[in-house]
């Protein structure tokens, strides 16, 4: 479902190039659980932002669902990912002035032009995360584990092939995040869902498939 083939990823400024990514290829099948671990700066984030289409790599080729994607443009990218993918943050990275309803929706935007249809899915979507008695709520008005539930709705409205997760339970105690890993194991185990999360909590870690260790931008494990 990804396969990355010697991927590197430098950052340049006018002083100081980082090496972030040294190399890494790795193939992450369909229906495949995968978890990341690796100290603070060692290129978890900037690997999954590159599987993400979020941010180029220096080196490398990726390909998706079996597609080079290095060769689109911008805009088929930009479809692509809005398609293909969905994505989790620890911070959750919702609008705090739009309803939970409303958030849900967001991804919908650019492919169903159809209000009652956007309505429909969000509101199917919140169901499966059980936050069905939330949908007019702003997002202030939730617990962390309930804002959370709200991003994965968004993240899974659209019906993506993919989940990328980064640090998903990492601001939760850890009955939430259970509750959180909970959810994102039926989904993979239920739609067969592909999810890549990264993670600081080996127990976390230990409940999926498969175990990716990075050190320095190198995979170790
Ligand atoms: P970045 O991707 O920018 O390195 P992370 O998402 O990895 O940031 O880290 C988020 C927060 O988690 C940071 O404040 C970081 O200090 C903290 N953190 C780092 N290591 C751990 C750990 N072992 N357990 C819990 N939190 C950690
Ligand atoms: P992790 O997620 O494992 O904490 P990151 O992928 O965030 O690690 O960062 C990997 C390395 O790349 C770090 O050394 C970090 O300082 C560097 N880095 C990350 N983003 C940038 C950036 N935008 N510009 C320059 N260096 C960066």
């Amino acid at each position: 479902m990804i396969r990355l083939q010697n991927i590197e990823k430098v950052y340049r400024t006018d002083t100081v190039e980082t090496l972030a990514i040294n190399g890494i290829s790795l193939d992450i099948a369909k229906g495949e659980f995968l978890s990341i671990m690796g100290p603070s700066g060692c290129g978890k984030s900037t690997l999954l932002n590159i599987m993400g289409l979020l941010d180029e790599p220096s080196k490398g080729n990726i390909k998706i669902d079996e597609q080079d994607i290095s060769r689109f443009s911008d805009q088929k990218l930009a479809k692509f990912r809005n398609q293909k993918l969905g994505f989790i943050f620890q911070s959750y990275h919702l609008i705090n002035d739009l309803r939970v309803l409303d958030n849900v929706e967001l991804p919908l935007l650019y492919r169903t032009s159809s209000a009652k249809e956007r309505k429909v899915l969000a509101t199917a979507a919140l169901e499966k995360v059980g936050l069905s008695n939330r949908l007019k709520h702003f997002p202030t008005q939730l617990s962390g584990g309930q804002r959370q539930r709200v991003a994965i709705a968004r993240a899974i409205v659209g019906n993506p092939q993919i989940i990328l997760a980064d640090e998903p339970t990492g601001n939760l105690d850890s009955a939430m995040g259970n509750e959180i890993m909970d959810i994102l194991i039926n989904l993979n185990k239920n739609e067969g869902t592909t999810i890549v999360m990264v993670t600081h909590d080996e127990s976390m870690a230990h409940k999926t498939h498969r175990l990716v260790r990075l050190f320095d931008g190198s995979q170790v494990q």
